[in-house]
């Protein structure tokens, strides 16, 4: 595969957040030598994958954990083999909470050709950070955002959590006022989940009021500028995410470091999807003695990838063409979903339909229902 967008995986954070649930390791677990061996291990898998990768990248993303934890210097040795194939047009993304960010950090990063911000802010409320787990306050937030647009870097996205236990539209609409008096050009607003054995999981709210708030936030954005042009992502116009519309669109893409899963819609006959190790060591291991990370592989079936097409498609404001329709029971679901208000007609291309706010917020059981 030729993949023009590529995900680096950084798996270390500060501390672990109450309610997470990605592969990531706390601060304690990155002592010299570890560092050490997981930067040499994850420049190896660089060299090792570079010719998966087209001559140009579209996109490059740095997501974890908390990449802001790496230096700039540590994230020109990781790239170094794939360095040239980095334009001055490719979009290049890194995830950063704001209690890890400098102004002199930031500096560098955009000297690298970093130029595109993606911060955890998740609340403005003192009392919902402290339930989280997360270690900013709202101060720290709005300092580092001060930071960040000083550097520079105006393509900036921003994560927000609604549905979170004692939350109210009042706290999220202080929040997206706080948020949106700096230039932000971008905010993922996500439902907060947690596992059945999370200590917090008895106390979110009922699905009526976690639909209330995904609908609040829907009407807030749309009424400030913003599009929403994925479930759980908004945008100002022409300013969405390249890296995440590329797998959104099916696209190849490759991704290096523990636990990432990298996809190739011409491998097999139906597309190939792989993914690594998560185990830091056993990733840092097999690549230091030149080996691959992967753990396993699989080719997408027929059925697989008619799903996924689907799941692709709902996910998007831009929805899906009327022809594929292609059943009289599809036809049935359809009307009946229009009918209840959470699918249609595209605002603007003939023959599309596309999820309702309210389609997209109940995407997951209209996804199950048409498929
Ligand atoms: S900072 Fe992000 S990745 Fe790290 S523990 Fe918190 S939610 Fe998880």
């Amino acid at each position: 595969m030729y993949a023009r967008s590529l995900y680096i995986h950084f798996p270390y954070c500060e501390s672990k957040c109450h309610y997470c649930d990605f592969y990531s390791l706390g601060r304690e677990h990155l002592t010299r030598d570890r560092k050490s061996a997981f930067f040499r291990a994850l420049e190896a898998e660089a060299w090792l994958q570079a010719p998966l990768l087209a001559t140009e990248l579209d996109t490059l993303y740095i997501g974890g954990g908390t990449p802001s934890l790496m230096s700039p210097d540590e994230i020109a040795g990781v790239l170094h083999p794939i360095r040239n194939k980095i334009k001055n047009t490719t979009e290049w993304t890194m995830e950063a909470n704001p209690s890890s960010i400098s102004a002199n950090s930031l500096g560098d990063c955009r000297k690298l050709g970093i130029n595109r911000l993606s911060m955890g802010v998740q609340s403005l409320d003192s009392a919902l950070l402290k339930m989280l787990g997360r270690i900013h306050s709202p101060e720290i937030a709005l300092s580092a955002l001060e930071t960040v647009f000083h550097s520079g870097i105006e393509n900036v996205s921003v994560d927000l959590l609604c549905g979170v236990p004692g939350q109210t539209t009042a706290d999220l609409e202080k929040s997206l006022k706080q948020l949106t008096a700096f230039p932000i050009k971008h905010l993922s607003c996500y439902l907060l989940t947690l596992s059945p054995g999370n200590p917090l999981f008895g106390k979110l709210p009922t699905e009526d009021t976690q639909l209330e708030h995904l609908l609040f936030v829907d009407r807030w954005l749309t009424a400030h500028g913003f599009e929403h042009y994925e479930i759980s992502n908004f945008a100002k116009p022409g300013w969405r995410s390249l890296h995440n519309l590329n797998y959104w669109m099916g696209e190849a893409y490759l991704a290096l470091g523990p636990s990432a899963h990298s996809y190739d819609p011409l491998g097999g006959t139906c597309g190939r999807r792989w993914k690594n190790h998560s185990s830091v060591d056993t990733y840092c291991s097999k690549l230091l003695k030149n080996e691959s990370a992967q753990e396993w592989e699989e080719d997408l079936t027929p059925g697989q990838k008619e799903i996924e097409r689907w799941m692709l498609a709902l996910r998007l404001s831009d929805g899906f063409p009327v022809s594929w329709l292609d059943t009289s029971r599809r036809l049935e679901l359809a009307a009946q979903l229009q009918k209840e208000g959470l699918l249609q007609p595209h605002p603007s291309v003939a023959d599309r339909l596309t999820l309702t706010p309210k389609g997209l917020a109940l995407s997951d059981e209209i996804i199950s229902t048409l498929i």
